[in-house]
């Protein structure tokens, strides 16, 4: 079967279908513990070519055969999102393209398949950037970015990814087009109007937001949730829509992005840095309520548990090494301010002043040549994911989740208890002004023993995060490993209403099946991985 479909797919597209068992092997894992084979594995070129594939899918779903339609960019998704049992749609290969750059407006036009680190050079060369483009990893592609609504150390003040996209061009389950975008009022009342499967989708948006505006209006006031979909923020004041937020996030299954209009920002003068080594975890929770409150533009902590670890491998950090000459450390904080000269200057004083009495070590520095070094110390969480031990790794499953910061010194306390139960370090890292953190337990995931430790990890994670007023995915999507768990924080009526929304977009069921998409547990165990070792080359970021 499918190698009939590789040969009628490979007649009919532009680009390349392949059933090899050595590619499909390839591409049956990503960034996650979790693994699935495809059956077929396929490199489009043109926009065509994706209408092609779905519009198949969708033909043989209509007469009882559900291929799944996985869309991957870097393959570097933490949560089991890039990976499928159909066809898995590789949009890196070819659909890379920048296409415009259009300065005064300062829009840039490119394929979903290029990746971040080649977007930012181009931009680079014209002064230009998007600020949540920097930092993540080489591999990572725009399309999977935005299917994932990658948050980084920006975020605070900049947004996440979806903040950054003006307009997107998506082929739906059945091979029509929709361009993404805001369109007025009346706009909205003549697409409603069309007999297309476009025409459905504002038909159907408009009664979910009319007939469930009470549950709209509660996860609006929830944004740090990051699980379902993006419903409300389509709707403005006036009646316009945009249903462009719906794909932030949706990892690839509301559809598959085809072409992408970003916006973008002149690059600023280098920032202040300031790194401040806390020889307490108690100061230093005081430290990050104080901090917020100046406005920085990024806030990272990183556990002082994390150069230790770096340190068993050699990696020894300047600034790190001279704080413990003072003192123990317990935390470091990693503290950007950016704006114009004065703002910086008043901002070095402000944080001197606030330490001054504190067992605080602090180096603040504006020299465009020498914060470098000390932003080098935001890499070091990514730098700890490859232990030196073989055979360990510290698998990507804990990451992204959010605590009120207000809770945050009793969510500690419990982590404390796990750390104990688990006998593992689960110390925290991550985005201080967002209160988004993650931890890096080593494991050996080649062990049964390891892989039930993970699993029972996650669920008592999933219930100190919730039980802390938090969410276990606040970064990045839930995917396959997070689905259950994520959904179980949600009410009846959300469940319902991130349903019917997928139903709009897939009735047959043709995209990423499995992803996003509540499932028993012991299907997550089937498909864990026995051979994990790690992610690849995980500290090369952008
Ligand atoms: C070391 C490391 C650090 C990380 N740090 C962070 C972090 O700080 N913050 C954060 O938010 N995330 C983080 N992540 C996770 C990150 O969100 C994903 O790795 C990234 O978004 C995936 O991009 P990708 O191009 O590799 O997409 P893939 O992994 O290929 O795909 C990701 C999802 O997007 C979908 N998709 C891909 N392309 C398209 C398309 N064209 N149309 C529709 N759907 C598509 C896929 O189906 C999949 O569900 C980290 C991951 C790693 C490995």
């Amino acid at each position: 079967m499918s190698s009939k479909v590789a040969q009628y797919l490979n007649e009919h597209l532009v680009g390349e279908v392949t059933t090899n068992n050595h590619v499909r092997q390839q591409y049956s894992t990503d960034g996650s513990i979790l693994t699935v084979v495809p059956d077929l594995v396929a490199y489009p070129r043109v926009t065509s070519d994706l209408r092609k594939i779905t519009r198949f899918a969708w033909q043989l779903a209509e007469k009882g055969h559900v291929l799944s339609v996985t869309p991957r960019g870097g393959g570097t998704d933490t949560t089991g999102g890039a990976i499928g049992s159909g066809v898995v749609v590789d949009m890196s290969a070819h659909m890379n393209m920048l296409f415009e750059l259009d300065i005064k407006q300062k829009l840039v036009r490119v394929q979903p398949g290029v990746t971040v680190h080649a977007l930012n050079e181009a931009l680079r060369l014209q002064n230009l950037y998007i600020p949540a483009f920097i930092g993540l990893k080489n591999d990572v592609t725009v399309g999977g970015a935005i299917a994932n609504n990658m948050g980084n150390h920006l975020s605070s003040k900049y947004g996440a990814v979806g903040s950054w996209v003006s307009q997107l061009e998506i082929v739906l389950a059945n091979g029509e087009i929709l361009q993404t975008g805001k369109i007025s009022k009346r706009d909205v009342a003549r697409k409603r109007g069309l007999q297309t499967y476009e025409g459905e989708v504002y038909r159907t948006i408009g009664n979910l937001l009319n007939d469930k505006a009470e549950t709209i209006a509660a996860i609006a006031t929830d944004a740090r949730d990051n699980a379902g979909y993006n419903i409300a923020y389509v709707e403005y004041k006036d009646g316009s829509l945009d249903l462009g937020p719906l794909f932030i996030g949706s990892q690839g299954t509301l559809g598959i992005i085809s072409e992408v209009i970003l916006k973008t920002l002149p690059v600023p003068d280098a920032p202040l840095v300031g790194a401040l080594a806390f020889t307490s975890h108690d100061a230093v929770r005081d430290a990050l309520d104080v901090l917020r409150q100046q406005s920085p533009s990024s806030l990272e902590l990183i556990d002082g548990s994390l150069f230790t670890r770096a340190a068993e491998s050699g990696k020894r950090y300047q600034f790190y090494a001279d704080a413990t000459e003072q003192g123990e450390v317990a935390a470091v904080v990693l503290v950007e301010f950016d704006g114009n000269t004065h703002a910086k200057k008043k901002a070095a004083k402000k944080i001197a002043k606030l330490f001054e009495n504190e067992q605080v070590y602090v180096v603040l520095e504006r020299d465009p040549g020498k914060i470098a070094d000390l932003q080098m110390l935001g890499s070091l969480p990514q730098y700890v994911q490859v232990p030196e031990k073989s055979d360990f790794s510290t698998p990507a499953f804990l990451g992204g989740f959010y605590i009120p910061p207000e809770r945050f010194e009793d969510f500690t306390k419990a982590v404390q208890i796990l750390e104990s139960k688990y006998d593992a370090d689960l110390s925290l890292s991550g985005h201080g002004y967002e209160s988004i953190y993650y931890t890096y337990p080593v494991l050996n995931m080649q062990k049964v023993g390891d892989r039930q430790k993970m699993l029972k990890l996650l669920t008592d994670w999933s219930t100190i995060v919730s039980a802390h007023g938090g969410h276990i995915v606040a970064e990045n999507g839930e995917g396959r490993l997070k689905a259950p768990f994520a959904y179980k924080e949600l009410d009846g009526d959300t469940k319902e209403l991130y349903a019917a929304i997928r139903t709009l977009f897939d009735p047959l069921g043709t995209l990423n099946a499995g992803v996003k998409q509540d499932r028993d547990i012991k299907k997550l165990v089937a498909e864990l991985r026995t051979d994990y070792v790690g992610n690849d080359n995980a500290w090369h970021a952008a």
